[in-house]
């Protein structure tokens, strides 16, 4: 019996689950760190020989004062622009008529305002308000078809835009007016949200987070997991738990002769059992199995059951009917296992059944050539019941284990009976104990054991899950 399985290296998708995406984890931060690196070489022999009135000459004084204002028009401020740092009221209105009103009165004000001829790009925005509707379509366009309703917006800025827009606005933008990333957030937000009125924008777990990057305009969809919740019985003595890869070919695509092109070790796993349907249902693209410990291919679990969360990686539907999912994924498992309980779960609820050291209930065949009466042989085997047993790793898990020695506890054993040399017992051990070498003392590296205290070999028949007491 292995203990609890290892932790299978999946990437920690959690970090940027609720994310400020502005300031802290950012998917882009290698493309971030080279644009900066050239970028950051520029900007200190700029500013070398900065010069304020290069930003604002000293005699134009800041918005919201009229002059600031047409001073703002004149460098080519876009109408969103001039609705975010004019100071005006914006009312309700998008930025852009809250900006066009501005200009108005101040072109009613001074008909002489015009813009610079050299001013190519708004000196905020660089122009990315009047890219608002594009991005919101190439938005809708890659969240076609996905089921989801919690929807995350992050958008990428070169750290060098955002350094020269702030600089601009600190010295310009009336005060308190709104930073560039947030304002353009929202604004993406409002036309998406036009186009999907369904969609509910959110600051933390989404089901879809969706980045846009302002130096390509280019949109990333990234969508999150699906964990569901359940219990298996293993009803089979012939399936592994996970997928196993063909030990010839390494389950390389196409397999190989050995595992008759299936690239698996074994036909069949409670894994692909589960997952395959779950996949299909879910239109996913992969899966992972969290299982709360794992048994030996060749013991059953019965009882209660194994909990487990599968994990449905970008699925892009996000409904289930869990009854009629347990139902089908029974029927097709053909009596090898056996699953209930299925419900939504989270990734939270995987490190907590990764995580939880159940005790766990079993029973053992063995045979044994004892030189004892029935009676002597189950009172020296009842002498086991409240031990704690020494455990060294056993030979068969030392390539993947470190060699240790282990203290785990009986907390009971019982029902001891015989069947001419075959014998079975009932025993509740701690949570990590090796069960089968509790019996056969694996060369007397388990002490004490059945083995010792029958003085003989006992080879082990058959073993059993009957509990795992999770609850
Ligand atoms: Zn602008
Ligand atoms: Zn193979």
């Amino acid at each position: 019996m292995a203990p609890e399985s290892e932790d299978d290296g999946d990437d920690d998708w959690t970090k940027y689950s609720d994310v400020s995406y502005a300031s802290e984890y950012d998917p882009w931060a290698d493309l971030v760190e080279q644009e900066s690196v050239s970028v950051d070489d520029d900007f200190d022999d700029d500013f070398d020989d900065f010069d304020d009135e290069q930003v604002r000459p000293s005699e134009v004084p800041r918005c919201p004062s009229p002059n600031g204002i047409s001073y703002v028009i004149e460098i080519g401020t876009c109408d969103a622009c001039l609705g975010r740092v004019s100071g005006t009221r914006i009312a309700g209105d998008p930025l852009h008529i809250a900006g066009s009103r501005v200009r108005q009165e101040a072109m009613e004000r001074d008909p002489d305002i015009s813009v610079n001829g050299d001013a190519e790009y708004c000196p905020f925005c660089e122009n990315l308000f009047t890219d608002v509707e594009l991005i919101a379509s190439r938005i809708s366009r890659s969240i076609e078809g996905i089921e989801f309703s919690k929807g995350q917006l992050g958008i990428h800025f070169s750290k060098e835009h955002i350094a020269s827009e702030e600089s601009l606005r600190n010295s310009l933008a009336a005060t308190g007016s709104r930073p560039l990333k947030s304002s353009l957030t929202e604004e993406i937000q409002r036309i998406v949200l036009e186009k999907i009125p369904g969609l509910i924008w959110v600051k933390e777990k989404p089901e879809v987070m969706i980045l846009v990057d302002t130096l390509t305009l280019g949109v990333n969809i990234d969508i999150r997991a699906i964990f569901i919740y359940g219990r298996y019985r293993k009803l089979s003595r012939e399936i592994p738990q996970t997928r196993w890869p063909c030990r010839a070919c390494r389950g390389q695509d196409g397999g190989c002769e050995a595992c008759q092109g299936t690239g698996q070790q074994y036909p069949a796993s409670i894994q692909s059992m589960v997952c395959d349907p779950l996949v299909v249902a879910l239109e996913g693209e992969s899966d992972a199995f969290h299982g709360m410990g794992r048994e030996d291919i060749d013991v059953r679990c019965l009882g209660q059951g194994r909990p487990f969360v599968a994990e449905i990686k970008r699925p892009r539907l996000r409904n289930l009917d869990f009854e009629a999912l347990s139902k089908s994924i029974n029927a097709s498992a053909g009596g090898s296992i056996e699953i209930d309980n299925l419900r939504l779960s989270n990734k939270a609820e995987v490190a907590r059944i990764k995580e939880t050291k159940a005790e766990k209930s079993y029973t053992i065949s063995f045979v044994s050539e004892h030189g004892f009466s029935e009676e002597e042989a189950s009172a020296r085997i009842l002498t086991l019941h409240g031990k704690v047993l020494e455990q060294q790793t056993p030979q068969r898990v030392a390539h993947r284990r470190a060699d240790k020695i282990r203290k785990r506890k009986v907390i009971s054993l019982d029902k001891v009976e015989f069947n001419g040399k075959e014998i079975q017992f009932r025993v509740r051990c701690e949570s990590g104990t090796y069960v089968k070498e509790l019996v056969h003392s694996d060369d007397g590296r388990t002490i004490p054991s059945v083995a010792g205290v029958l003085e003989t070999d006992c080879e082990v028949v058959w073993l059993d899950v009957e509990d795992i007491h999770a609850d």
